[in-house]
């Protein structure tokens, strides 16, 4: 594939498409961290970018010329810290009282590292977390052999979209009951369809059901879901929800 130019000993990241993705992602620390990752072997190139969100970029990187990677990199500069505080503190399972942006933008990367671990071990469809180091987080790569990533529910309708709504609220009460987690910005947009199966990401935000804003957090998701479903045409109340998802 002429597009894709191996890191070699100079570490160039460099491919047509992610001149795209514009230079503001690669400062100095991120660009570090990734030669760090391309020499521990987590990957090799990056090739092009997939998604260029409001904090993070997600591009598509390869390993050993076979695999794909995604890979997602929180740009610390638009960060939104304010967010971060509000969804980390009262997380016990991190101190972030007197860190810096730096630091809390690293512990919001391993709360999603952590999250999508928790998650995967519970048997939830979602992208198994590969590796975390500093804004870089290294995920499973959701998408076709041939590199191209699986679109949102968002942007493609399942075939069949009453089994598809039952396979989703089946995956979301594993992500309660086993996972412990309430997603915290569940909608279309945060759920791929991968020939056509649900898999739930975007989980940085999530938080574990003894977080003090756990319940407003699971009643703003169902909230939202019922939403969407009936832009779908599917009528399924909040109440119907809670009742399915059992919390
Ligand atoms: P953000 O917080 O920036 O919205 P997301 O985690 O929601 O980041 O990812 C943004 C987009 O990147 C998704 O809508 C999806 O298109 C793509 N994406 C994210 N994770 C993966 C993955 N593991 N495999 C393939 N595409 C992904």
């Amino acid at each position: 594939d002429d597009d894709l130019e191996k890191i070699n000993s100079r570490k160039r990241f460099k491919s047509d498409d992610d001149k795209r993705v514009g230079s503001e992602i690669f400062d100095k620390q991120t660009l570090e961290t990734l030669y760090k990752l391309a020499n521990h072997k987590y990957l090799d190139i990056l090739n092009g970018a997939i998604s260029t969100g409001k904090e993070a970029n997600v591009l598509k990187g390869v390993l050993n010329n076979t695999t794909y990677l995604a890979v997602k990199i929180y740009r610390i500069a638009t960060s939104d810290f304010k967010k971060m505080h509000f969804y980390i503190d009262g997380d016990p399972r991190f101190n972030v009282k007197s860190s810096s942006k730096r630091q809390l933008t690293t512990s919001w990367v391993n709360k999603e590292f952590r999250n999508l671990k928790r998650l995967k071990e519970a048997g939830v469809s979602c992208p198994a977390p590969i590796t975390a180091l500093n804004n870089v987080l290294i995920l499973e790569f959701i998408g076709d052999s041939y590199g191209n990533p699986a679109q949102t529910f968002k942007n493609h309708k399942p075939d069949d979209l009453d089994q598809f709504i039952h396979d989703l609220l089946m995956e979301t009460r594993k992500f309660i009951h086993d996972g412990k987690l309430i997603h915290g910005d569940l909608s279309s947009f945060n759920i791929l369809n991968f020939n056509d199966y649900p898999v739930i990401i975007d989980v940085s935000q999530s938080v574990v059901l003894d977080h003090p804003i756990a319940k407003e957090l699971f009643i703003r998701d169902i909230e939202n879901l019922s939403l969407e479903f009936k832009k779908m045409n599917v009528e399924i109340s909040t109440d119907m929800l809670k009742e399915k998802l059992d919390f």
